[in-house]
């Protein structure tokens, strides 16, 4: 494999070498490019598949070490509370809705299960629609802030194979999550089992194909950019590798949004404003959001993220 020299040093953490995918196995892969660390002065290595198109941090930093870079961020939830009212909306209009018309299924009967669920806004969202819901996450500030401050919803820091709620589960999300595995293989094997027979998988990852994406490397350094987050983002995912992973692992994506979503960028703008001007203007927006939804999936690509939802694939089917 060729590989072009690094432009500084190469980050001490990245020990984890891969001959293959880690999205399909497949072990065509090639030197992509080199990106910086969000945190600090060193670079990683991204390759890209040939195969599924999926573009990967090598050598990355092992799992286990990721545990230390989580405690370091705990917290992290104080700076999204000012606009938790305005997230829990826009998961509303662009996950919450669209799976319960999906499933079909009287939302009061349905068991919603949120893994990475961080201060649960999505899960408020599925509770305000009537659906029994559950929460994990790794990260206990999150978890105990959760406990603390919502009702009427579980929450737990268990890990996928042992989890404390009975499965199955008739809706299982997964909201920025996956680029943050590993090993998505293992990952979506653990959701299968645990997904009712005519259950509905939701899954968003950041999309490597976004406008913004592609503004950057026509006219900015992608390798410095927000796109590349080799830190905590060992994939990069878009459609077609996200579609082949699920089709692989047992899942049939049943609807894909693209959309260069309004609503979804918005959340980074509200962010950066001062928490005095983000609280009224994130209230009305968050009131306004369902009136917006047409707007808001009017151009159907390019978005930030990619949001596909699955159905688990019946056997001989
Ligand atoms: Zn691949």
């Amino acid at each position: 494999m060729r590989t072009q020299p690094s432009p500084g040093p190469i980050d001490p953490r990245a020990t984890d070498s891969l001959s293959a995918c880690p999205v399909c196995n497949g072990s065509r892969i090639d030197f992509f490019l080199w990106g910086k660390s969000r945190y600090g002065n060193t670079w990683f290595r991204y390759d890209r598949c040939q195969g599924c198109d999926a573009i990967f941090v090598n050598p990355r930093i092992p799992e286990a070490n990721l545990t230390e870079a989580l405690e370091v961020r705990q917290h992290s939830y104080v700076k999204y509370l000012p606009i938790r009212e305005y997230d829990s909306a826009e998961a509303d209009l662009n996950l919450v809705r669209p799976a319960l018309k999906l499933h079909r299924g009287n939302p009061s009967t349905l068991r919603w299960l949120d893994v990475g669920c961080g201060i649960g806004n999505l899960l408020e969202a599925a509770k305000g629609r009537g659906c029994a819901c559950y929460g994990l996450d790794a990260d206990t500030s999150l978890i105990s802030w959760a406990k603390e401050n919502i009702s009427g919803i579980e929450f737990d820091t268990a890990n996928l194979n042992n989890i404390p709620f009975d499965p199955p589960f008739d809706v299982i999300s997964a909201d920025n999550v996956l680029e943050h595995i590993d090993n998505p293989r293992r990952f979506l094997d653990s959701i299968h089992n645990l997904l009712a027979e005519d259950g509905l998988l939701v899954i968003r990852v950041p999309n490597y194909n976004s406008l913004a994406r592609f503004l950057i490397s026509q006219f900015g350094n992608l390798s410095t950019s927000f796109v590349m987050d080799p830190d905590a983002h060992p994939v990069n995912y878009s459609r077609f590798p996200l579609h082949r992973l699920l089709n692989e692992l047992g899942f049939d994506p049943v609807r894909t949004m693209e959309h260069l979503m309004f609503s979804y960028g918005a959340r980074r703008i509200f962010n950066h404003l001062n928490p005095k001007w983000a609280s009224p203007l994130q209230k009305g927006s968050a009131k306004a959001l369902p009136l917006l939804g047409w707007a808001d999936r009017a151009i159907p690509k390019g978005g930030l993220n990619v949001t596909v939802f699955a159905r688990e694939r019946r056997n001989g089917s």
